[in-house]
């Protein structure tokens, strides 16, 4: 089977290859994404996979993919918002994602930025390089002593979950949905007393109506001023100028983002050197209490090759007619 795999950034590639080379399959690797204006390369593929956030494009591309004879579009990613479902599914394309491929990823992620704002490390290490090995005032609490306040305890949720309790401290979780896995230590409980009750808030629920802008001025004002939050779920669940404003002014003790509103043209591109042209980033940079990350809370070895590999079994089961595990249409 002759199967194209687009956009396939470093790490990646190599898990692509190794794919290829264990399952004898002809793998083709772009490092562009799919779009309207280079839609004639998938000609003569039967396959095909790709992971990107510019769309698909119009209406359009999708019949040129059946006129191919292309059956499936495996997407290398849990989202799939680029492309087009109704349009693929009126031209008989499967797309398919990657729904979970490594929640300790993101947990380990969580547990490492805890430890960096709890110890002050970013601040440590800040007033090192400026010869102030000085340490008084920044005095931290142990991990036994913390309640870590899960807000979403799915796949990713329910992992920041285990590792902290193993680690001692008390898990409290807002989510409608119980994970009996962690009745025996999570206290289950509504999001004013989580807010309220955690020295650690971290954000794990899906972006939706109803979690757009979840946490805003009036939860901040809820948490404690000792209090940190972290967010690795998506940037639209916090309203960024109130997290600012409660970074500013000492609302809460500080924060960790992997995600961020306005992360789209930045994250995952090298802008040494140029103008950033963002007030709110600039202004985010610029906080002693937040530390900013770009989107790589996933970003293990691990996780890269079970996203290789699941996309890729069902690009071969959704072009040669199998029904896949992962449908998203
Ligand atoms: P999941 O679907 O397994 O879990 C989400 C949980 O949130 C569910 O248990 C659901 O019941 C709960 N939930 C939904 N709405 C809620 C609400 N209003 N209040 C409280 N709980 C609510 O999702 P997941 O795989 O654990 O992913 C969680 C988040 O992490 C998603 O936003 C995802 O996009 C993000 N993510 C980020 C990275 C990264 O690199 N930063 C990587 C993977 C996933």
């Amino acid at each position: 089977m002759k199967i194209l795999a687009m956009n396939a950034f470093t790490e990646e590639v190599v898990e692509l290859k190794k794919w290829a080379q264990e399952n004898k399959q002809d793998l083709t690797i772009t490092e562009t994404p799919l779009t309207t204006e280079n839609i004639d390369q998938v000609k003569g593929f039967d396959a095909l996979s790709v992971q990107q956030v510019v769309p698909l494009g119009s209406p359009a591309v999708y019949a040129k993919l059946a006129e191919f004879g292309i059956k499936q579009i495996a997407v290398r990613s849990v989202g799939y918002e680029f492309i087009d479902l109704a349009a693929a599914k009126a031209n008989g394309l499967v797309v398919t994602n990657v729904p979970v491929y490594s929640p300790r990823s993101v947990a380990e992620y969580v547990l490492a930025q805890t430890m960096r704002l709890l110890r002050h490390l970013n601040q440590f290490e800040e007033n090192a390089i400026q010869h102030d090995f000085t340490w008084l005032g920044k005095i931290s609490p142990e991990l036994s002593e913390l309640t870590i306040g899960i807000i979403g305890a799915g796949h990713i949720g329910s992992a920041v979950a285990q590792i902290f309790h193993a680690l001692g401290s008390q898990i409290m979780i807002n989510d409608p949905v119980e994970n009996p896995d962690l009745a025996g230590f999570a206290t289950y409980t509504d999001l004013t007393t989580l807010l309220t009750a955690s020295d650690v808030v971290t954000l794990h629920v899906p972006l939706t109506s109803q979690t757009m802008k979840l946490l805003s001025t009036e939860s901040f004002a809820k948490m404690k001023a000792s209090a940190y939050l972290i967010n690795a779920a998506r940037g639209q669940v916090v309203d960024t100028p109130a997290l600012i404003q409660a970074l500013k002014s000492g609302t809460i003790a500080g924060a960790a983002l992997d995600v961020w509103t306005g992360e789209g043209p930045y994250f995952d591109y090298d802008w040494q050197g140029k103008d950033l042209n963002n007030s709110e980033l600039e202004t985010l940079l610029t906080l002693p209490n937040l530390i900013l990350t770009p989107h790589i809370a996933f970003f293990t070895k691990h996780s890269v090759h079970n996203i290789a590999y699941t996309a890729l079994n069902e690009a071969v089961r959704g072009a040669s007619g199998q029904p896949v595990k992962h449908p998203v249409n």
